[in-house]
């Protein structure tokens, strides 16, 4: 388990609000103001702190968010740790997400970055290719890594004009300074069929083979499934075996980290 100092890829002001939630807080609070200024120096009142370290309305914070949040954090944390030990393929089940969390501002049920703590992890070590395929784009991960060329960031999702988050998730963003190339996203319209989505993840594929990776994460989001309640693709649980084949195939140390997907009945079902 790791503690709230450990966390590197988040601004220390955004963990001190996080860690700083009391444990007596057990219900939900939301934002109401969103920063329109950016500077820390007199946000210390809870309604504006809970505005500044925010940018939209489906993340509320209680105490035990906070320490479901840092618990998942530590999963992906152990699962990167696992992967040096020598492990060939981790799977993290973490829970909230982490793909929307930005550097100091929760959004998307997402309060921490785990795909982006674990790769902040592995990049001692070697490069890493991050390849997320959530239904929705992976804001925070992009951003992150924006101007690094050890981390490949690559995304296929829903086309941002038409979901969430709508402010990033276009193909013309594609990393800059040292970092320009190293951003990949693949928009896609809505009721994409696995045979169209297939034609897609086999050029993500084929990035990661060129970048050469030493370590692969996956942000795994299964709200791209055909009967996700907030989805909008139509793929089906068969294709997500072949998914991991096509994964497995690579023969990457492989972390993968769950993202969305709620249909958890069906999927629930799947071997
Ligand atoms: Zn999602």
């Amino acid at each position: 388990m790791i503690s709230w100092n450990d966390i590197r890829t988040h601004d220390p002001a955004y963990i001190a609000f996080l860690s700083s939630i009391p444990e007596d807080q057990t219900t939900y609070t939301y934002p109401s103001i969103f920063r329109y200024v950016k500077h820390t120096e007199c946000v210390t009142h809870p309604v504006a702190q809970r505005g500044y370290f925010s940018f939209d309305t489906y993340t509320p914070i209680s105490y035990h968010a906070t320490q479901a949040a840092l618990v998942s954090g530590s999963l992906a944390a152990t699962g990167a740790k696992l992967l040096l030990e020598g492990n060939c393929s981790v799977c993290a089940l973490c829970r909230p997400p982490g793909h929307h969390a930005e550097y100091d501002r929760m959004g998307g049920y997402c309060y921490l970055n785990n795909a982006a703590i674990a790769a902040n992890i592995l990049q001692d070590y070697g490069t890493v290719a991050i390849l997320d395929i959530d239904f929705h784009h992976g804001n925070e991960t992009q951003h992150i890594f924006y101007s690094n060329n050890n981390v490949l960031t690559i995304s296929l999702h829903a086309s941002p004009e038409e979901k969430f988050p709508f402010f990033s998730g276009f193909a013309s963003e594609k990393g800059e300074g040292k970092g320009e190339g190293y951003n990949k996203n693949y928009p896609l319209p809505l009721g994409v069929t696995h045979k169209e989505y297939d034609q897609v993840l086999q050029k993500a594929l084929t990035d990661i083979q060129e970048f050469m990776p030493k370590y692969l994460i996956i942000a795994m989001g299964y709200d791209t499934y055909e009967k996700d309640p907030i989805g909008g693709f139509l793929l089906t649980t068969p294709y997500y075996t072949e998914i991991a084949k096509y994964l497995r195939s690579l023969q990457y140390p492989t972390l993968i980290v769950q993202e969305g997907g709620y249909n958890t009945e069906d999927l629930g079902k799947m071997r």
